[in-house]
């Protein structure tokens, strides 16, 4: 392991100091010294701060954006509280549903969503039962919807016996890419287009087949049975700011950390400084590699900072205008192999719709992040108005949310690349140092926010035992 190397830009800071780390603090002992810094208020570490606060230390958090929740997001109009982030909390998320019940949020069902699926697919709607025998239809088993072809490709390869077997040597051939493991199974390059169209990854190029399995495996623990805080998810994260009350400072965009030999200091952009003998990194490694740290990090861990790869996901969300006459629309669903990608359609207790919402993944997500928010939205209406009969002039847009495009995300979620689950997954957790890692991306027995919970208070737990 190669110790003490220095990311690059560091010789552009006039305030780092030198070989033997910080001397005296170049600001003023008081508001900004603690026995720890948090550094993201998101799920991870709003979860860190409140249980190393509720362990009596004095901890700050660091948060780059005016809001706190990192990627939870509701919004909170038409009625409707749709999340444009982490939205299903699954049966086995047993810390979440926990605190949920202790910070007194109740759970509640997802949304009622149309009940049935269409299918756009080289430009033509198709419904369910009429694809078996469609002229679109260039699948050799003509049953497979062409939302099913990527679960059904992988339910009939390996299973592990638990997510985290996904590291191990036995598993090491996995670690190719997902479009090589399907052409090795024969599958055609028709099943591999559909099902690259709304791949919750970047495309089965960029996909490891390790990790496709290990999210397989992890959908089995925690998928079923999904249900969402009433009122939002952003309540949980608000609850947790509560909860942490003072120490929670907004628009802190951390650009420096410096591990000295008694302390860690952070810089911010707005030219504040920070002192604590430990911190917690929280931030996802897409928006650490923009970070310049100083200190004891492994070549290995430095290389998953540079190199961890995000899945891009743009979502438009529209709500159907009151005044129209929809009752007559009839609900559905979408599933396209163009840059609508899933449409999600909500409904009213009389079926009438009420709120839709354009999920793109991949590769489309990625074109449309190239171009200005309003052609992406556009296009995305443009998609919309042409698949669902009925709906032209009857919607608004209420929101467009591109995580690709998040400074402080860039990208929804981590994905690993071809031979990244052996060389990178091992170093994203590690202690480094004073320096102490969280987040989803950090934690691999458990998913989404149930994982960023998990590796929160498996920070802090670490953490403690060194102060
Ligand atoms: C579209 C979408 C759908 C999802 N659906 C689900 C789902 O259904 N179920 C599920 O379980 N999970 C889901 N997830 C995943 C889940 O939302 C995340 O795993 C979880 O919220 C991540 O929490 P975190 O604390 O690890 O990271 P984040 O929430 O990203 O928190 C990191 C924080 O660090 C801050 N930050 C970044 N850079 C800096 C800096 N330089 N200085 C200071 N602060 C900085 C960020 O602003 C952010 O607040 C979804 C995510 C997305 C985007």
């Amino acid at each position: 392991m190669q110790r003490r190397q220095i990311i690059k830009g560091l010789a552009a800071s006039s305030l780092l100091l030198g070989a033997g780390g910080m001397s005296a603090p170049l600001w003023a002992k008081g508001d900004n010294n603690a026995d720890v810094i948090v550094i993201g208020a998101g799920l991870a570490g709003l979860t860190s701060a409140r249980y190393l606060k509720q362990q009596g230390y004095n901890v700050l958090v660091l948060e780059a954006r005016e809001r706190i929740g990192g990627r939870i997001l509701t919004l909170n109009s038409h009625g409707v509280n749709a999340e444009a982030g982490g939205l299903q909390i699954g049966q086995g998320y047993g810390l979440m549903r926990t605190y949920a019940e202790q910070l007194g949020l109740p759970l509640v069902s997802l949304g009622n969503y149309a009940k049935q699926n269409t299918f756009v697919i080289n430009g033509q709607r198709i419904s369910a039962d009429d694809w078996p025998a469609h002229e679109q239809n260039k699948l050799e088993d003509k049953n497979i919807l062409p939302s099913s072809l990527y679960y059904a490709a992988l339910a009939a390869g390996p299973k592990y016996t638990l997510p985290s077997d996904w590291t191990s040597a036995k598993y090491a051939p996995l670690d190719i890419s997902l479009q090589a493991y399907f052409q090795k199974q024969n599958i055609s390059p028709e099943a591999l287009r559909l099902m690259d169209a709304n791949l919750n990854a970047l495309s089965l190029h960029d996909l490891s087949a390790a990790d496709a399995f290990y999210r397989l495996s992890l959908a089995r623990v925690g998928g079923r049975g999904a249900q969402k805080v009433a009122g939002g998810n952003s309540r949980f994260t608000q609850a947790l700011a509560d909860d942490i009350g003072d120490g929670i400072h907004r628009q802190k965009v951390v650009s420096h950390i410096t591990e000295g030999a008694n302390n860690v200091n952070v810089r911010c952009e707005d030219g504040s400084e920070y002192s604590a003998k430990r911190i917690v990194i929280t931030t996802p490694f897409s928006a650490l590699k923009d970070v310049i740290i100083q200190g004891d990090i492994s070549a290995s861990k430095r290389r998953a900072i540079n190199e961890a790869v995000y899945t891009p996901v743009t979502q438009v969300h529209f709500a159907v205008k009151k005044q129209a006459d929809v009752s007559m629309l009839a609900a559905t669903n979408l599933w396209t192999d163009n840059s609508l990608g899933r449409v999600f359609s909500q409904v009213d207790d009389a079926g009438r719709l009420t709120y839709l919402t354009s999920w793109i993944n991949g590769q489309q997500a990625k074109a449309l992040d190239k171009l200005t928010v309003k052609e992406a939205v556009n296009i995305v209406k443009g998609a919309l108005n042409t698949y669902y009969p009925g709906l032209k002039g009857k919607t608004d847009v209420v929101h467009h949310q591109s995580w690709g495009n998040e400074r402080f995300s860039k990208g929804a979620y981590i994905q690993f690349a071809p031979g990244q689950v052996q060389a990178l997954v091992p170093h994203m957790a590690s202690v480094e140092g004073k320096l102490h890692f969280a987040g989803e991306h950090t934690e691999f027995m458990h998913s989404g926010m149930e994982s960023a919970i998990v590796s929160g208070l498996r920070a802090a737990q670490e953490l403690s035992d060194r102060l």
